[in-house]
């Protein structure tokens, strides 16, 4: 379980995060959005030790971050933004060396299991850096994988990935919550977060603006949407909260008009616009 309450961080008079709270249950994976520089990493840094909140407190699986940060450090796996592989070594050399310094016990099995996690067992003798960005981000999960985890952070984890990757990736981050454990993972593909995430979190300017299931999101948001184009002749979307309501305004825009169920994206497009405006 993660639990926040109240975190605040400040770097000097930047507010990268004001008063965020949440709770995520076990076995789920939660997806944080946000436009760029919403806090998204700075929340992910606090949780995963490698910055100080100012206030509040964060708990992961019963344990303070602040008070218990070396039992943290067993039970939590990061997969940065960044690639941070040794690209000399070979995938296999990648894993033994992080396995190594990490106390793993039974490396070596830890090591196949892992490899057949994410599927990189038959390229297990190529040179980390001569890989693809999807095979270096699935290495980037079997590392992770190899200290068998509670809860995994990801940081924007399919960043300048083809739509293809991108699915194999999902497949293993599926299978992590498949195999009981609790991803927390940040990103801007709204289509990722309907795809993958139990949970859905939106960030902007530091605030926790909603969250919850992409279910509850969308239909506290009003489950139609009418899409027209104005004078201008630009697109244009309206979320309506009844059928009934989304009936006469399509009728109001005319033919052109038509009616959807709302998506996350626009659920992601009307609050941040509201908050902004
Ligand atoms: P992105 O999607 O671009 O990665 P983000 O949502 O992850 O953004 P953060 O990286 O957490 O956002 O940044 C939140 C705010 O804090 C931004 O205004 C950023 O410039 C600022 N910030 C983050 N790290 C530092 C730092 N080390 N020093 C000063 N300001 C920082």
């Amino acid at each position: 379980m993660i639990e926040v309450e109240a975190v605040t961080k400040r770097y000097g008079s930047i507010c990268a995060l004001d008063n965020v709270s949440f709770t995520v249950p076990d076995g789920q994976i939660v997806g944080l959005l946000g436009p760029n520089g919403a806090g998204k990493t700075t929340l992910v840094k606090i949780a995963t030790l490698l910055t100080r909140m100012d206030s509040g407190s964060c708990r992961l699986n019963g344990m303070d971050v602040l008070r218990q940060p070396d039992a943290i450090r067993k039970i939590i796996g990061v997969v940065p933004q960044t690639t941070n592989l040794d690209r000399e070594l070979t995938v296999y050399e990648n894993l033994l060396v992080y396995g190594k310094l990490h106390k793993v016990r039974k490396l070596k099995e830890q090591i196949e299991r892992a490899m057949q996690g994410v599927d990189i067992w038959e390229r297990r003798d190529a040179v980390a850096g001569n890989l693809s960005g999807g095979l270096q981000r699935r290495l980037l999960l079997a590392r992770v994988l190899l200290s068998e985890p509670e809860i995994i952070f990801l940081d924007e984890p399919s960043i300048g990935l083809d739509p293809q990757i991108r699915q194999q990736l999902w497949n293993i981050i599926r299978g992590m919550r498949r195999a009981g454990r609790t991803v927390f993972m940040t990103t801007h593909y709204i289509q990722e977060a309907e795809a993958l995430c139990d949970c859905v979190g939106i960030l902007l300017k530091g605030h926790l603006i909603t969250i919850g299931t992409p279910e509850a999101l969308r239909a506290s948001a009003g489950g139609q949407v009418v899409d027209y184009f104005d004078s201008a002749g630009a697109l244009q979307h309206q979320i309506c909260h009844t059928r009934a309501e989304a009936s006469e305004l399509a009728h109001q825009r005319g033919p052109a008009a038509s009616i959807r169920d709302t998506n996350l994206e626009d659920v992601f497009l009307a609050l941040t616009h509201e908050r902004m405006s």
